[in-house]
């Protein structure tokens, strides 16, 4: 094989083909600015952005109202996080997450912490799963804001967002949901929800779009984080990348059409890449949940090497560790160790991510390189 073999769908996913071909017509002929309404290129920009709103609302099952634009999932967060805590802060100041939460809404929520608020960081179980009685048990009177995850990025792990949702309703609490890497993969309905990010290039949209849902009955209030020409009912000021939403709307639609097939297909090569790997190599586990996962994305560790250094074994494979080494600091994933995987076990992990243009060919080639560079390097080891 010649070519490398992306799987690290968990990073980003390629572009569709049929997204790319919607969004083109959008930036040379139909350039014109949506909020331009009093001429007709201002018009057909604003119709295009409509109708990916109302896609993108039909695959989380909301009103089209209800979606906001930004400009990916890392502000969608940032948005919900800061935008309900200021804007709701007479109500109470305290803040719960979960502590597999994405960087970016970790630190936002540490970001409060400078404004007053108390940030609880739920503990999750060793699969990764986050049981709901503990968040019951920590609301009080003073929270306002629960956002806990859907699918976790680095383990694939499912969270009960739908108990969630109705333990924070029941409480009279805002309950936020990043679904960045849930969204197209699996159901997600916006019905247990207030608010809940989405981000573009992890459904096979472009990059530099995401949308943030924001109920509207009850309507849920945000401080915004940009101020202008009031775009986005306010929530959101900038001119809209008409492309861009474009894309996403397709990216959305194409999603809800081939999830289940998607889903199927990917699951065959799930149980195929996991079976190969028990089959020939001792000493690995799969983290996080073996069942409550989205099948395109496998988290192992390999006993006795560095996930860092599998890596290098095999450059032609795009896949991701949760070493140090890959990252700028010397912990390795706080994902894992939120499982309390060993700490050893934390650095020899290794993350594959696959999807809808991964074929059978890529999953065998993959597999088999792993398992030959795994045992390559114990035998190398002199404490294996
Ligand atoms: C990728 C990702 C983000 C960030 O999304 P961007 O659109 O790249 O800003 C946030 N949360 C999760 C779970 C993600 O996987």
């Amino acid at each position: 094989m010649q070519n490398a073999v992306y799987m690290d769908y968990q990073a980003t996913t390629p572009c569709d083909p049929r997204v790319l071909a919607a969004m083109i017509p959008y930036f040379c002929e139909e350039f014109g600015n949506s909020g331009s309404s009093s001429h007709v290129m201002g018009e057909r920009a604003s119709e295009a952005v409509e109708k990916a709103r109302a896609q993108v609302a039909a695959l989380i099952k909301c009103h089209s109202a209800e979606i906001i634009f930004t400009s990916g999932a890392t502000e969608s967060n940032n948005l919900a996080l800061l935008g309900a805590a200021r804007f709701y802060r007479e109500r109470g100041n305290r803040i719960i997450i979960s502590s597999l939460e994405h960087k970016c809404v970790l630190e936002a929520a540490n970001s409060l912490k400078r404004e007053g608020f108390e940030v609880v960081i739920l503990p999750v179980q060793e699969n990764g799963v986050l049981d709901p009685a503990v968040l019951r048990e920590s609301i009080n009177e003073k929270t306002i804001l629960v956002s806990i995850m859907a699918v976790n990025n680095e383990i694939g792990v499912i969270q009960p967002v739908a108990e969630i949702g109705a333990i924070c309703r029941g409480r009279g609490v805002l309950f936020h949901s990043d679904a960045a890497q849930a969204v197209g993969k699996i159901d997600v309905d916006a019905a247990s929800m207030d608010l809940m990010s989405i981000s573009g290039h992890k459904i096979y949209g472009p990059k530099g779009i995401g949308a943030l849902f924001v109920r509207m009955n009850p309507r849920v209030r945000l401080t915004p984080l940009l101020y202008g020409g009031g775009q986005e009912r306010g929530f959101r000021s900038g001119t809209i990348p008409t492309p861009l939403c474009v894309g996403l709307g397709e990216a959305c639609e194409l999603s809800q059409r081939e999830m289940v097939a998607e889903s199927l297909k990917l699951t065959e090569f799930k149980n195929y890449f996991i079976r190969k790997i028990f089959d020939n190599l001792e000493r690995v586990q799969l983290n996080g949940d073996q069942e409550l996962r989205i099948p395109g994305c496998l988290n192992f560790s390999f006993e006795g090497v560095e996930g860092e250094g599998i890596m290098l074994g095999m450059r032609d494979i795009c896949v991701s560790s949760g070493s140090a080494c890959t990252s700028a600091s010397l912990e390795p994933s706080y994902v894992l160790k939120a499982l309390s995987v060993r700490e050893d076990l934390a650095h020899s992990s290794l993350r594959i991510g696959f999807g809808r243009f991964t074929t059978f060919e890529e999953i065998e080639y993959a597999s088999s390189r792993i398992i030959e560079v795994v045992k390559r390097l114990r035998e190398m080891s002199p404490i294996w």
